[in-house]
């Protein structure tokens, strides 16, 4: 025995008694069975499919690292759970910070694993490093869906960019759906970009919004109303319950001047408390006349159909700027024509096309 060895092990071993193994070789392997890299994609999927918590976590943890051959796997499993994907009703609730988003999750969560559904919480804020603790990752939020065995929470990817984040997003919906949830919620900040973002990957979105907050459109843009398949005034409770029915007439009248939606479906403004639950159950109905009507005129496939046009071009989009921006002899160029727009010798639209002439991308 060298002297490496013997600080192996703390005990004071006598020559020639026999020892057995320092590890247990049972553990070992058990161990390694539960590391995702160790798991073949077949034992992803089947595990995911069967409901197993634990290996979809591990999956959606592949999804969002940006390790190559994590990324890898995570393609592997995405494109085998893509069969057993999309019968679920995947629904956006958005909404200004302090409307009530996570209350009204974790009430309409509750309401839905009564009625026998299996729910999935995601999150789109790519501003957010949830450091302040406010969006889904706070322990203290939807506490009650949060332990409930037929609910899934899965706070937002860290922050990253915006496509990152949908892209992440977009995949952990596959993995959730061959996870047999049937309701997949997608919760967003109403502030920014990231709605039109969570409009382009679900079925139905629905707006919270406040009554008597001041200015009655409070920062929430008109394009992100008219994105809105419902939009339900929360916190109608209280002294509050007649601000907020007046300004369901104001909400109303406001949809009445955009143009009839494509979908044959007509928006809805209606009432909720998610803190007394009032109102949550309409939702629900609400949704199921949304899907019976989409259904039933086509409309719900073609949307869904559209999305993934939508990726797959963003995808390419996407991948054919960072090749382009990523080649040196292109930034090199680049920085040449710049100088020569910004010195007034070249337009900026001829110095576009010199360069794409110049390096075909
Ligand atoms: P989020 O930032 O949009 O997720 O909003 P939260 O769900 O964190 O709610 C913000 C605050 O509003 C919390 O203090 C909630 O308790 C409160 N709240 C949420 N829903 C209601 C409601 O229906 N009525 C009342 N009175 N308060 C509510």
């Amino acid at each position: 025995m060298n002297k490496k060895q013997d600080f192996k092990s703390a005990l004071n071993v006598m020559d020639g008694i026999e020892q057995p193994g320092q590890i247990n070789a049972d553990a070992v392997k058990k161990l390694k069975s539960k590391r995702p890299q160790a798991l073949s994609t077949n034992e992803f999927v089947h595990d995911i499919r069967s409901g197993n918590r634990t290996i979809l976590s591990k999956a959606i943890t592949l999804i969002e690292s940006s390790l190559h051959s994590h990324q890898h796997k995570a393609q592997e499993i995405i494109n085998s759970c893509l069969p057993f994907s999309g019968k679920s009703i995947r629904i956006g609730i958005t909404g200004v910070p302090g409307v009530g988003k996570s209350t009204f999750i974790e009430a309409l969560g509750m309401y839905l694993t009564t009625q026998g559904h299996k729910v999935a919480v995601l999150a789109i804020d790519p501003s957010s490093t949830r450091s302040k603790g406010s969006i889904l990752g706070d322990k203290t939020r939807m506490e009650e869906l949060a332990v409930n065995p037929l609910a899934y929470i899965r706070p937002s990817p860290s922050a990253g960019s915006l496509g990152g984040v949908a892209r992440k997003t977009r995949e952990t919906i596959i993995l959730c759906e061959a996870a047999g949830f049937d309701v997949i919620l997608v919760e967003t900040v109403g502030v920014g970009q990231s709605e039109t973002t969570v409009r382009s990957m679900v079925d139905f979105f629905l707006l919270l919004m406040l009554a008597g907050a001041g200015d009655e459109l409070q920062g929430i843009k008109r394009g992100i109303m008219e994105m809105a398949d419902a939009i339900f005034i929360n916190k109608a409770d209280g002294d509050n319950v007649n601000k907020a029915k007046a300004a369901r007439i104001e909400y109303k009248n406001a949809l009445h001047l955009f143009p009839p939606a494509e979908s044959g479906w007509n928006p809805v403004v209606d009432l909720c408390s998610a803190q007394s639950r009032m109102g949550i159950e309409t939702v629900w109905t609400y949704i199921g006349n949304f899907t019976e009507t989409t259904k039933s005129n086509g409309f719900f496939e073609q949307q869904r159909k559209q999305q993934f046009r939508q990726v797959l071009t963003e995808t390419i989009d996407q991948a054919l700027k960072r090749d382009y921006y990523g080649r040196k002899d292109i930034a090199q160029s680049l920085a040449h024509y710049e100088k020569e727009v910004l010195a007034g010798n070249l337009s900026p639209y001829t110095a576009a096309s010199m360069l794409l002439e110049k390096h075909k991308p």
